[in-house]
């Protein structure tokens, strides 16, 4: 903005106007700073006794001056006199003290310097710098507006009336992750947490508590007769039935009042005897004992829910979509009831690579993350509006704010993307940008420039019927999808269920640490029919259709299991070929997503036809931190630079043995994700439909060269913090559309700031 000579020349001539002028010398001021500055608005509030107000503004509605008064204890203003010192931001809506005035249009200016206005040490008012760009503020411009606001002091007045305090929409600074808006009443799927507050707030007596539990208890005992009336066949008849005489258990009743009697809340007790019962059920290994513990746990969240107030089943006939705010909601809750009834989630501490999050993609549903400590804030809300792009949270939103946000943010109909062609950087190297899916609406009408379904995770079918899926229901799914995509390549994954991915249908048994335990084809391997019924299908499907079937491994460890499997589909082959089927043997592929397939790449390519890098389980394991533990998303990033070296070495060692190889897991989707691997060599991208479109935009915007400069530099620093500072700069220097640099930068945002 400034420098020496030009801070020198905009003081100056402050100054003279400071002494020169009498009427509305602060308008003129402000006037004079906008252009001189470069900036976009400039305000000065005065401080009264109980808001901020408007005395001088150049930007804004003229209007606004001494008729706009915001309230003390929210907002920047607030958060400048509250510290008492400047304030800068590049991106002043993603900082948490950021609350929208509706009719400013704040949320357009990005770029945002604030400084006390002091007479006689008390602070009397303050002055602001917004620009529509995002701007990091230099020595100067703090030295320039500090120096100011001291020259201004002496024309900022307390104001003689304060104007009525202006409506003010709060906003919730949350991270984004699935894109989209969407307002609507709020639902909650909320399980007590250990530590959270719930758990430590203790009961208000045994007598009260006691009277609460006895009325959820009647009330969900009521619910549930009805819901069995209601069932739509035997078996959900007969669950609902088992619950019901799970609820009236004389075993959980006395263990609930027992926790009662030792001054617990109705939900505490809830929570702690239903999860003893469920413990007790687990320690059991015995396939029945593992699903009546699943059972009593969804008793427990049933009586839990009932006595929180708006709790889902109030509010679960209603057709209207909602929000559905959640934490430790189980993928299965998003697989029942996710596409028709939630509008948008936001999940709570949940982790940005969980299987929520991927479902939520493949289902469309804008998709927020929020801490604990945010969810606090949402405790007495009805309506929420969440906008999943850039991670805002707008709780009890005013109807003008939703119509003017909705107006300014309009979102685009894949339609409009109906021009794209292949995906080329702006030099022309080629990329294959794919799709993941997981259900088979993912790929229904698919545009032309989607290429090719890069992986289609096969166990979210699994997950919706309680029984295992037959040979014949799974042929007539792969059909579909092999057919939907008109002859494109589809990947379909062998099933990859385990660790946090459990269809009931499966039977896991309750291991103490299932991420490293018989997931996958670990578990597969030991039980032949489930891998045959699969390949069979699979294999059928793509004889039916004539289609372009490639098959991939997941979660390789060892050299046999590769073999293994690979000796299966030649098997399942030569059966189907005797029952007068004659098909191809489709290409195999592996996945690299334990360290250890690594140094396997060049014994595997003698047995697989390409590979696949899911980075979401490589990071994982690289980096030993749960993908859907949030207390160590701190290290579970791939912006580490020896990570970001390992997928070099893994590009590499798939060129030295002439393998293609992509990448699917969720760096692939996003946007600095698939500009370091484009960097790093990767040419085959496989992201969530609805990203492919802006990456596509993205590619077309930069060449090859600057990206893999960037990506020789990232991998020789120490920490992933410089290379996030590197990709700060890249950002800087690169002339982006403002769209594009906006999604860029509050990406990089949450991968600064990741909690
Ligand atoms: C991965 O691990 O990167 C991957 C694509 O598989 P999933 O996320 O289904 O585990
Ligand atoms: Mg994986």
């Amino acid at each position: 903005m400034a420098r020496v000579n030009k801070l020198l020349e905009v003081t100056s001539q402050v100054a003279s106007m400071v002494n020169t002028s009498t009427e509305g010398a602060l308008d003129k001021i402000c006037d004079y700073l906008k252009p001189a500055l470069n900036c976009n608005v400039v305000s000065v509030y005065a401080v009264a006794e109980n808001s901020f107000t408007l005395i001088a503004n150049t930007g804004f509605k003229k209007s606004h001056v001494n008729n706009l008064s915001l309230k003390k204890g929210r907002g920047l203003v607030n958060h400048i006199v509250a510290t008492g010192k400047t304030l800068c931001l590049s991106e002043a809506t993603a900082h948490l003290a950021f609350y929208y005035v509706h009719g400013l249009g704040e949320e357009k200016y990005h770029g945002f310097i604030g400084t006390p206005i002091y007479k006689q040490k008390e602070i009397i008012g303050v002055l602001i710098f917004q620009f529509l760009k995002k701007h990091d503020s230099s020595i100067d411009d703090i030295a320039l507006i500090e120096t100011i606001s001291h020259l201004i002091s002496g024309y900022v007045d307390k104001p003689q009336a304060e104007p009525e305090v202006t409506n003010v929409d709060s906003k919730i600074s949350a991270r984004g992750v699935v894109q989209g808006f969407f307002k609507g009443s709020v639902i909650k799927r909320l399980m007590m947490e250990d530590g959270s507050p719930e758990a430590m707030q203790p009961g208000l007596g045994y007598e009260i508590e006691k009277e609460r539990f006895d009325e959820a208890f009647e009330k969900s005992k009521s619910f549930l007769k009805e819901l069995k009336e209601k069932a739509v066949n035997r078996e959900a008849g007969d669950i609902l039935g088992a619950h019901l005489m799970m609820m009236q258990d004389p075993k959980l009743l006395e263990k609930v009042d027992g926790h009662l009697q030792q001054n617990s809340s109705a939900e505490q007790a809830v929570t702690k005897a239903t999860n003893e019962i469920a413990d007790m059920f687990k320690s059991i290994s015995d396939e029945y004992m593992q699903l009546r513990a699943a059972d009593v746990i969804d008793v427990g969240r049933r009586l839990y829910s009932t006595l929180c107030p708006k709790s889902s089943e109030e509010e679960s006939d209603s057709q209207t979509k909602v929000v559905c705010v959640a934490n430790r909601m189980p993928p299965t809750v998003l697989i029942e009831e996710g596409p028709s009834k939630f509008g948008a989630l936001v999940l709570v501490e949940e982790n940005v690579y969980s299987h929520n999050i991927i479902l939520a993609k493949s289902m469309g549903i804008p998709t927020v993350i929020i801490s604990s400590d945010q969810l606090m804030s949402l405790f007495e809300v009805d309506e929420l509006f969440v906008d999943g792009e850039l991670g805002l949270i707008v709780p009890n939103p005013s109807p003008i704010w939703v119509e003017e946000y909705t107006r300014s943010h309009h979102t685009t109909e894949e339609s409009s993307f109906n021009h794209l062609g292949k995906c080329k950087t702006k030099g022309g190297v080629e990329l294959v940008l794919g799709m993941n899916g997981g259900f088979q609406k993912d790929v229904e009408n698919l545009p032309d420039w989607i290429p090719e379904i890069g992986l289609f995770r096969t166990e979210f079918q699994f997950f919706t019927s309680a029984k295992l899926p037959t040979e014949e229901q799974l042929t007539e799914n792969y059909t579909k999808i092999l057919s939907a995509v008109k002859g494109r390549p589809v990947t379909l994954r062998i099933l990859d269920a385990g660790a946090d991915k459990q269809p009931p249908c499966l039977h896991f048994v309750r291991e103490e640490n299932p991420v490293l335990g018989d997931r996958s084809i670990r578990f597969l391997l030991k039980d032949s029919e489930v891998i045959f019924t699969q390949l069979r299908a699979m294999l059928r499907a793509q004889q039916a259709t004539n289609g372009n079937l490639k098959i991939l491994i997941p979660m390789v460890t060892v050299y046999e299991e590769v073999s293994r499997i690979r000796d299966h589909i030649i098997k399942v082959l030569r059966d189907l070929r005797r029952e007068g089927l004659a098909i191809k043997r489709p290409p195999i592929g592996a996945m690299i997503e334990v360290p250890s397939s690594i140094n396997l790449i060049p014994k595997l390519a003698s047995m697989v036809d390409f590979f696949c890098v899911g980075t979401n389980d490589l990071l994982q394991y690289y980096v030993a931190a749960d993908r859907t533990n949030s207390l160590v998303q701190h290290l579970y990033q791939w912006c580490h630079p020896t990570f970001l070296l390992t997928l070099k070495g893994i590009c590499r060692s798939c060129e030295e043995v002439n393998r293609p190889v992509s990448i699917c897991g969720e760096m692939a989707g996003e946007m600095w994700g698939s500009l370091v691997l484009t960097g790093l060599g990767f040419r085959v991208l496989s992201m969530d439909r609805q990203a492919i479109a802006r990456h596509h935009e993205l590619i077309a915007q930069v060449n090859l060269r600057p990206l893999e400069k960037l990506v020789a530099k990232i991998v020789q620093v120490n920490t992933a913090l410089e290379v996030l500072e590197q990709l700060q700069l890249f950002l800087e220097k690169w002339n982006l559309p403002q769209d594009l640099e906006d999604v860029l930068q509050s990406e990089l945002n949450n991968l600064m700031y990741p909690s």
